[in-house]
């Protein structure tokens, strides 16, 4: 590419940062560097549900069809079944209390299929580049200067617009909030300065995650017509939770139980967020659960344990040439499947107002503060649904705890139409008024 009119790097390849390159590699005249801190694109062997809202995105983006190859996607516009609410902590069997029905359903996958599809769309524009850990950035505040990116391994490179996809533990976000924590104490506004500094490191959630897979045929064998086989599920139990749902075509059973400490939501965790989890723990910690739950333990053979981390909502998403998307921005809990799912719109919203023919290097800022005007509200406003499902499922919602005698069926029916209600912009809504209200905003249309 002789002249580009952008020159873009991503620093992150997971969902977020493809999604992005894939997105941005539809303009010609945008040259894309994708800055992967890991040997290589791989992502973690375990499920990824999609709502409808970000599939239409994965559709516009031309992804749909060959992401169809590798899972079942129910028809459109036909009411599926997404998920079955079950409480599962009981030893003698659980009590389905209902069902959650969409246009379309929850699109499972398994997310090494997601990614290898994803990439085999990246453009010859975009360049992709593994064992690149960013560990800084200098930002010049004049337009006309590159900023300049700093990683592990000694090497620099240049870009104009800097986006951190650099999930929860962001190293642009660290970099970005010092930047804007300065310029505030320059200003003399220490107060605000500490404020902002308090969403740079992520927060432990209290909660622990035992994510695996199980073969289906074990479990057919193990427990014939298990439910997990059919249809995805949400256990809901005291302090505990756990969503299972069929990937891979069927092949495979993908479950994430969760443990909570509400005590001690937002503290930081003095221990690796991730490690390998011997059966024998997860199994204990879900003891007094159904059979049905016991007899998928019984087929898992290796599980790992994740410390749920999130960060602090942001003041900004931005600041000047430097852009936050996906986790790296408001990772948040995962309680409505929709943490790549925002990913997915940042990267829709951000693409669609870089690729505009009217932005240059020298009105990226602006975009880049209507991107903030139009995906920061968006995000965090999912986070705070998410960590109300997260209440609710774990019967921790005010009200809604089942420890009051006699109304048990009462509550969780309440518990099951909050949720539900609460879940609904998943697939009621689309991207679309955002993308035109971007636009309109960028045209000068709009304030
Ligand atoms: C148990 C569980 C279940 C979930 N289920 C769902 C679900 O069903 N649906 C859903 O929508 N969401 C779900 N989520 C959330 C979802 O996984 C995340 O929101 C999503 O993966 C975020 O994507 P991302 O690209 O922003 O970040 P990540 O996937 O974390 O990718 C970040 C990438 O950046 C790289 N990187 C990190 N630091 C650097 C650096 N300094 N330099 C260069 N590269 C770097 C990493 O190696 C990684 O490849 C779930 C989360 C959990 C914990």
């Amino acid at each position: 590419m002789p002249h580009p009119r952008l020159r873009v790097a991503v620093c992150g390849g997971g969902i977020g940062g493809l999604v992005l390159a894939v997105a941005l590699s539809q303009a010609q005249d945008i040259d894309i560097d994708v800055y992967e801190a890991a040997r290589e694109f791989a992502e973690v062997g375990a499920g990824v549900g999609v709502w409808p809202r970000p599939w239409k995105i994965l559709k516009a983006l031309g992804l749909a069809q060959d992401l169809a190859q590798v899972t079942f996607v129910p028809p459109e516009n036909e009411l599926v079944v997404a998920l079955d609410f079950r409480k599962g902590d009981e030893p003698h069997g659980g009590t389905t209390f209902g069902q959650m029905l969409s246009p379309g359903g929850l699109i499972s996958f398994h997310r090494p299929d997601f990614q290898r599809i994803v990439l085999q769309h990246l453009a010859r524009s975009c360049r992709p580049h593994t064992s690149k850990r960013l560990v800084s950035y200098t930002q010049p505040s004049s337009a006309s200067e590159p900023i300049q990116l700093f990683f592990q391994d000694g090497t620099t490179a240049t870009c104009d617009l800097l986006v951190g996809a650099d999930g929860v533990k962001s190293r642009v976000r660290a970099c970005m909030i010092k930047e804007v924590a300065d310029d505030l104490r320059a200003r003399g506004d220490s107060i605000t300065a500490s404020k902002v500094m308090q969403s740079a490191a992520p927060v432990w959630s209290g909660m622990m995650s035992y994510r695996t897979t199980a073969p289906s045929e074990a479990l057919q064998k193990r427990y014939p017509n298990h439910r997990l086989l059919k249809e995805p599920h949400v256990f809901f139990g005291k302090n505990t939770q756990m969503t299972a749902y069929p990937i891979a075509r069927g092949t495979l059973v993908n479950a994430a139980a969760f443990t909570v400490r509400w005590d001690l939501e937002n503290t930081y965790l003095d221990a690796p967020w991730v490690v390998d989890a011997p059966r024998s723990e997860f199994s204990q910690e879900f003891a007094d659960w159904e059979p049905e739950v016991q007899a998928l333990f019984d087929c898992v053979k290796s599980t790992s344990r994740w410390a749920v981390h999130t960060v602090i909502p942001l003041r900004s998403f931005v600041h000047r040439r430097v852009i936050l998307i996906g986790d790296a921005a408001s990772a948040m809990l995962p309680f409505q499947g929709s943490g790549a799912g925002q990913a997915i719109e940042d990267a829709y919203i951000l693409s669609a107002l870089l690729t505009h023919p009217s932005t240059t290097v020298h009105s990226l800022e602006r975009a880049a503060k209507i991107y903030d005007a139009i995906r920061r509200p968006a995000a965090q406003r999912v986070a705070v649904l998410s960590r109300e499902a997260a209440l609710l499922y774990t019967f921790n919602y005010p009200g809604l705890t089942l420890d009051r005698d006699g109304c048990r069926e009462e509550q969780l029916q309440k518990i099951y139409k909050r949720i539900v209600n609460n879940w609904a912009w998943a697939w009621e809504t689309t991207a679309q008024p955002d993308l035109e209200r971007a636009i309109a905003m960028l045209e000068g249309r709009m304030q």
